[in-house]
């Protein structure tokens, strides 16, 4: 079956997404993050605004998301921080007010301006409301920031699910935002868009900085919230099958002999949409 053109894939998206519900948890000192929708996003409730986190990929998520945040506090978005640029992190954008502080790593707006510039690129529809929403701000690899009372440390340590990762790390609060940093793909090992210059060594690099940071809430892009031990045991696995991928390259096996030897299974559903770790690892080590 062909894949759904991306205003097909949008409409279908946006049908799932209407009528699943998302979900508000509070994780400590103002901090919430919300589950549902097509992934993760977050807010603070700061002195007198609100800062969110990423922006869901859809209106009608987007539009949820910030009915919950009015359930929590009548206090405005004045600040969004994007976690990267990918669709469903930050699509939902121009369902927010106008004129907000838009946060991102350096690399994550003109990923942006490329999704708006040139739609074949993506396998969804980018809203052309997108462009009032590109980074206002923008963070190289370690800022201090206090907004509206809220001190956060950004961080990009190396390229890893893309190379606009930003890690938004509460140390008063010891909580972590880390997006798809921590979302695995879907045979459980780092999710790396090559197309946005992630890499494999850069995940393990952000990775030993993330288990370095005093936290001990990391919420991820897509799934619960992690702990530091959750951390640690993701990166034994990844590293190891990372070395087995270099090893039977090292040996000239091709890559549908890699995957075979390491049992990697056939995506299936979504998962055919995205390159596995494995594939995405052979491409690292044949350039
Ligand atoms: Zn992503």
């Amino acid at each position: 079956m062909p894949r759904p053109s991306p205003p097909v894939m949008t409409k279908l998206l946006s049908v799932y997404a209407s009528v699943v519900p998302i979900t508000v948890q509070p994780v400590r000192d103002g901090i919430y993050y919300v589950n549902g929708g097509m992934a993760n996003s977050g807010f603070i409730v700061a002195d007198s605004s609100v800062i969110a986190i990423d922006s869901q990929m859809l209106a009608v998520t987007a539009h949820k998301v910030l009915e919950a945040i009015a359930g929590v506090t009548p206090k405005p978005v004045r600040t969004i921080i994007l976690t990267h640029s990918d669709p469903d992190h930050v699509n939902g954008l121009p369902a927010y007010p106008r004129g907000m502080e838009i946060i991102a790593q350096e690399h994550t707006g003109p990923q942006m301006q490329e999704a708006l510039d040139n739609p074949a690129l993506n396998k969804t529809s980018t809203p052309a409301e997108l462009k009032y929403y590109l980074p206002t701000k923008t963070v190289k690899d370690d800022e201090t920031v206090v907004i509206d009372g809220v001190t956060l440390r950004l961080l990009h340590i190396a390229p890893a699910h893309t190379d606009g990762d930003l890690i938004i790390y509460l140390p008063s609060q010891n909580v972590v935002f880390a997006g798809d940093i921590l979302t695995p793909d879907f045979s459980n090992y780092p999710g790396i868009h090559l197309d946005k210059h992630g890499s494999s060594l850069g995940w393990i690099k952000t990775m030993q900085a993330l288990i370095a940071l005093n936290a001990d809430i990391y919420i991820s892009g897509h799934g619960e919230p992690l702990k530091r031990a959750d951390l640690e045991s993701r990166l034994t696995v990844a590293i190891a099958r990372r070395a087995e991928i270099e090893r039977l390259f090292a040996a000239h096996k091709s890559l549908g002999e890699i995957k075979a030897a390491l049992n990697d299974p056939a995506p299936t559903g979504m998962a055919k949409m995205f390159p596995t770790f494995t594939e995405t690892t052979y491409q690292e080590l044949t350039h």
